[in-house]
């Protein structure tokens, strides 16, 4: 692919990730399984075109299971915890894939344009001006098609 658009890693450095492309789409998701592996409100991840990353450093994987019961693979750094990469047969099939947007360095993490599982979020959670609320997946998103 072409040049580098992002660039990231996670906390200790050992898995490096480099763009060449901008992403798809940004998203924050505040479903229970997101919240719990960042140990925070909501994970934001980055949609990008699969052949556009690449990843550098070992990943550890976790599979995880869709609320559609789909299988989700969550590879994360083995050695510091970060999340890096969501994969399921569904992004498989439409050759994305979903980077945890907190890892990159240059330039920083980009602005959502949507919220997904809002249905989830936290009450506190304030109103982000410029991104689309869905309860659920988007229905034209297509990675609830299995739904
Ligand atoms: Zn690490
Ligand atoms: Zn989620």
């Amino acid at each position: 692919m072409g040049d580098t658009v992002y660039r990231g890693s996670c906390l200790c450095g050992g898995v490096r990730l480099s763009l060449a492309a901008e992403p798809l789409a940004v998203a924050l998701c505040h479903c229970r399984h997101c919240q719990k592996q960042s140990g925070s409100a909501f994970s934001a991840a980055m949609i990008v075109p699969a052949a556009a990353v690449d990843i550098e450093g070992t990943l550890s994987e976790f599979m995880d299971v869709s609320d559609s019961g789909q299988a989700i693979s969550r590879r994360f750094c083995g050695v510091c915890g970060s999340p890096v990469q969501t994969i399921s047969a569904a992004t498989d099939e439409q050759g994305i894939t979903v980077i945890k947007a907190g890892l990159m360095d240059s330039p920083s993490m980009p602005a959502p344009q949507m919220q997904i599982y809002c249905d989830r979020a936290v009450s506190w959670m304030p109103d982000l001006p410029g991104t689309a609320r869905f309860d659920r997946m988007p229905p034209a998103a297509g990675l609830s098609s299995k739904e």
